[in-house]
């Protein structure tokens, strides 16, 4: 356990496949924001979903962490055996009366998010698109009996927020407002939903910064209200832009070489996939091995580029191989 006071940062890959360019990017990020703070770093395996349980692609995603010169302290852990911590969340939350039972499929959700809302916000508008419109919210007791006997299945969980406007501060995109709607925290199937589990694993590993990919700011309003009502601090957070591929979109397979073990097949050395990401975040200048504690001294979230990464096939060529000729 560190001292409160210190800086704790974490990077939480989930074991669906190995990591490619842009979580081995946000992973230096988060190493390089935490020991120039001269802080900890700790790793957690997020196989909250038992579809995603699988050890040795774990075990593969650690091996590319180190390969790439990143260390860690402390034994990595495992979200699927800490359930409990979370569970005692959701038992706390529901004595204070701040969540109901939701027997609404995926399906019925979808539907309900699609058509118009009825419900407002607190200052009149209306819950935006994607949000969940408090179907169950006000069923009374014969309500929530006729659903359990229709639907046949257990319900989720939600937490009562309302559609409240909730602000955090990223340290690259500045202050974000979002809508927290009626999140699930307890899911049909008894396990704990992704943004409970991570305030209260983040919370357990003393974390203070959060560094992850771009496409979870979304989600920070949520995880900070949560937050709040658990009387957690709330930690700082910095969303690194996503790498895309030449087309645009995210980051993928079908964009060809894009992890660790792609790459020293036709012919990188770890370490200069180290500068590779190095220079893509405008740390090094030019394309070379890179041991990635030469980095610490002038890292600096601020100037981190602001704008996704654009993985073009002439990047991934290795360096000091002849070209093949057009
Ligand atoms: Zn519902």
């Amino acid at each position: 356990m560190t001292a409160p006071s210190a800086t704790t940062g974490r990077f939480a890959p989930t074991p669906s496949g190995d990591l490619h360019l842009g979580n081995l990017r946000t992973a230096l990020v988060a190493w390089l924001s935490a020991r120039a703070a001269g802080g900890a770093f700790v790793l957690r395996i997020e196989d909250l979903d038992p579809a995603t349980r699988n050890p040795d692609i774990a075990r593969r995603q650690l091996d590319d962490l180190s390969a790439l010169g990143l260390d860690w302290d402390g034994d990595p852990t495992w979200q699927s055996h800490h359930l409990d911590r979370s569970e005692a969340a959701v038992e706390r939350l529901t004595a204070e009366g701040r969540t109901y039972p939701c027997w609404c499929s995926r399906a019925e959700v979808r539907a309900a998010t699609l058509a118009p809302h009825e419900r407002q916000l607190a200052d009149g508008a209306t819950l935006p698109p994607g949000t969940y419109p408090g179907t169950c919210a006000d069923l009374d007791a014969p309500g929530r009996a006729r659903r359990a006997r229709e639907t046949g299945r257990p319900p989720a969980l939600r937490l009562r927020a309302g559609g409240i406007r909730v602000a955090v501060a990223d340290r690259l995109a500045g202050e974000v407002t979002g809508v927290v709607d009626d999140l699930v925290l307890r899911r049909a199937d008894g396990l704990p939903a992704y943004n409970l589990a991570v305030v209260i694993d983040d919370d357990a590993a003393g974390v203070s910064e959060v560094v992850r990919g771009a496409d979870l700011l979304s989600s920070t309003p949520r995880q900070a209200h949560l937050a709040d009502l658990l009387g957690l601090p709330r930690p700082s957070w910095l969303h690194v832009p996503l790498a895309v591929g030449p087309d645009g979109t995210r980051l993928a397979k079908r964009h060809g070489a894009a992890t660790l073990r792609d790459l020293t097949t036709t012919g990188w050395t770890p370490r200069q996939i180290t500068g590779l990401l190095a220079t893509s975040l405008g740390l090094t200048e030019s394309v070379g091995a890179v041991d990635p504690t030469r980095l610490i001294g002038d890292f600096h979230p601020a100037s981190l580029p602001p704008d996704e990464w654009r993985v073009v096939p002439e990047l991934l060529h290795p360096p000091g191989r002849p070209r093949p000729v057009a």
